[in-house]
């Protein structure tokens, strides 16, 4: 057996899979939050989470999961069923399908009636199932509910079976992280790098990165890269599962390759998102910034103030939607409107200007588009935004951009595209 084999003959965990049990699942009412939990304290283990299974409470289903995950991982996690009614019939399905005889352990028949004693019940007849245990199963203790744990070692892997509710589930895993498992895992662990891009389509990053990361999928460390588009952003996510010195150097490696390839569109390589670089920038020139916003209604103002502390170098944020109030609010005068058209990089710089004059603050941002659906034309279709950054001085920058989706995209890559024309702005940056 296994379970009396020196430590360094054990088979070190680094793959994993959870199969989580219950109809109520399988239906739009309830999810499976337990496999979020275990992947998050697996991954901090170094171990890597390589499936995920949802089944119905259904024997053949649940022994068909249990057995393909054993196909290909090293440790397999169930939560659910483990609980006293018909449908619980995962102690039971694991026990067939591995061959090994349920025993009736009397001690925890015990402690389970007089768990019911304690709040002047009698047990039901169905408790008693959660005392049976497959042979040559180590319990794991359930102080917040009836139903034990069971820790199975199956040649070198492992199979451990949870209840199903989180309040249960959660103490008893932290528990096994803190021994059991702990054993078991070697000096490797996961980790991660966040990239944010900006100013280039999801498409175009990859086109541009993939020649690059996919060299690091067969390093030693080996780096994968995940491309994840938000509206108006892109993220790199790399990971890599090593010894922490060995994971450095991996990452600063390819973070470097990348950030050489991506110069200005690179926002940041520690997970700051764009209104964080925006707010650090500013604070260390010591700057304070304005918003004139027409299409984003708020969102870009909202954005710079989403990080705490932006008190420092936010003055203000002004919503001037109808032409009437571009005028008496950002004082932008009626000939450019007239003259270009509310949607017009003449009219964006007006309300940056107008902004930062109303307001005092060293730069002015100025945003107005068509957001749509509708209001678009040959010339300006939905989706054109045009973008002010006025100040400090003199300097100004302005850009045009035609932007893909419907008017909730529209406006949240206006609102990127401005924060980003401001970075551009802070960093000396712009064409
Ligand atoms: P019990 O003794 O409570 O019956 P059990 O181990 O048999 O425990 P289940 O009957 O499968 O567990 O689930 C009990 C409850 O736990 C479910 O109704 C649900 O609220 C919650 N639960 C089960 N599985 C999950 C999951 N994967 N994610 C989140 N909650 C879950
Ligand atoms: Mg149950």
């Amino acid at each position: 057996m296994t379970a009396h084999m020196p430590l360094q003959a054990r088979r070190r965990f680094a793959t994993a899979e959870i199969i989580a049990v219950g109809s109520e699942l399988l239906t739009p009412f309830r999810s499976d939050t337990n496999s979020l939990f275990l992947t998050a304290r697996l991954n901090e283990l170094g171990i890597r989470v390589r499936h995920k299974t949802i089944v119905g409470d259904d024997g053949p289903d649940l022994a068909a999961a249990v057995q393909a995950a054993l196909g290909r991982v090293d440790l397999v996690v169930t939560s659910g069923g483990l609980g006293p009614t018909e449908d619980d019939l995962t102690r039971e399905t694991v026990a067939e399908l591995l061959g090994l005889k349920l025993v009736e352990q009397s001690f925890i028949v015990e402690s389970l009636e007089a768990r019911f004693a304690a709040t002047g019940r009698t047990m039901p007849c169905n408790n008693r199932r959660q005392a049976l245990v497959p042979s040559g199963a180590v319990l794991l203790d359930n102080p917040r509910g009836t139903a034990p744990g069971l820790w199975l070692d199956i040649g070198d892997q492992v199979l451990v079976l949870l209840p199903g509710p989180p309040r249960e589930l959660e103490p008893m895993f932290e528990g096994l992280s803190r021994d059991r498992l702990a054993e078991r895992v070697s000096q490797e662990r996961l980790y991660r790098r966040v990239l944010r891009v900006a100013g280039l389509g999801e498409s175009h990053v990859e086109e541009k990165v993939a020649p690059i990361y996919s060299r690091w999928f067969d390093q030693d460390p080996a780096v994968d890269t995940t491309v994840l588009a938000s509206p108006g952003l892109v993220e790199l996510h790399l990971s890599t599962r090593a010894t922490p010195s060995a994971a450095t150097e991996a990452l600063d490696g390819l973070t470097q390759e990348l950030a050489d390839l991506l110069g200005d569109k690179l926002v940041s390589t520690d997970g700051r998102s764009l209104s964080e670089v925006v707010g650090e920038l500013l604070r260390q020139n010591d700057l304070r910034v304005a918003v004139g916003e027409s299409c984003t209604g708020g969102l870009v103002t909202a954005g710079l103030v989403d990080v705490p502390g932006s008190s420092l170098y936010v003055e203000a944020g002004v919503v001037a939607y109808s032409n009437e109030q571009k005028q008496s609010l950002l004082g932008v005068v009626p000939e450019i409107l007239q003259t270009y058209g509310a949607v017009s990089e003449e009219v964006a710089l007006a309300m940056a200007e107008g902004v930062r004059c109303l307001t005092g603050a060293e730069l002015g941002v100025g945003v107005t588009g068509v957001a749509g659906p509708s209001g678009g034309g040959e010339a300006k279709p939905v989706g054109t935004v045009c973008l002010g950054v006025v100040g400090p001085g003199a300097a100004e920058v302005a850009k045009t951009v035609c932007l893909p989706g419907d008017r909730g995209m529209v406006r949240q890559q206006s609102t990127q595209t401005a924060l980003n024309l401001l970075r551009l702005a802070l960093l000396g940056r712009v064409d």
